[in-house]
């Protein structure tokens, strides 16, 4: 059975979502404080959270942000006014979805179904042979992390932006000059070799960066 933690400090309106995702065969956890509720959520992570908010104490951006430093369980916010979204996109809040104040508690259900299928969906994927994660500046293979210059990272980052598109040589040299940083065009065939050594040594046979004769590379996931 999956569990629905709802943070709402409004009684009334919890009691109904409660209501409402129950008739969906979930089980809610109601909240009425931030604090609280993440607290319960480290402990033992439901499969979704519907966060409100404006809470007291903790509001429901501190506690996504809290959240996401742990965990990566779907969060849909909710919020009392519509351009309170906007900011919330701009802020990059971290919940996978939004909804607006006042909601009809079917359309939450049919909206927490959805994450939730998306969910079971990813995890039934097979991992990515190569993750390349431009936040932390870091190459997985098969979760292990690479150990790359940054110029090699620069490379393969570019790369990973388009799969399947071709860069040039000249193209990948640009994207990789900063100041004044002496760079070639063999330097750049030099670090391709080097990050296929790596990519090799840590997946044998994993062979992602292609040579495209007279052109320059690609990389296929
Ligand atoms: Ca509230």
């Amino acid at each position: 059975m999956n569990r629905i933690c709802i943070v709402e400090d409004e009684p009334e309106l919890a009691a109904l979502v409660a209501d409402y995702v129950r008739a969906a065969s979930y089980v809610p956890e109601v909240f009425n404080d931030g604090a609280l509720a993440l607290d319960a959520i480290r402990r033992a992570p439901p499969a979704l959270v519907v966060l409100d908010l404006m809470l007291p104490g903790l509001d429901g951006l501190a506690l996504c942000r809290a959240l996401r430093a742990f965990s990566q369980v779907p969060v849909i916010m909710v919020t009392a006014r519509v351009e309170e979204i906007d900011r919330l996109l701009g802020l990059d809040a971290g919940a996978d979805d939004y909804l607006c104040k006042p909601f009809s508690p079917r359309e939450l259900v049919a909206r927490i179904k959805a994450i939730l299928r998306r969910a079971a969906m990813s995890n039934h994927a097979p991992a990515p042979a190569l993750l390349v994660d431009t936040d932390a500046r870091r190459a997985l293979v098969h979760g292990q992390a690479l150990a790359l210059t940054p110029s090699e990272f620069e490379v393969l980052a570019a790369l990973a932006r388009r799969p399947g598109q071709v860069f040039t040589r000249a193209h990948l040299l640009d994207l990789l000059r900063q100041g004044d940083l002496e760079v070639t065009e063999r330097a750049i065939d030099s670090h391709v070799k080097n990050l296929r050594r790596k990519i090799d040594a840590a997946a044998p046979g994993l062979e992602p960066i292609r040579s495209i004769y007279g052109l320059g590379y690609r990389l296929d996931l």
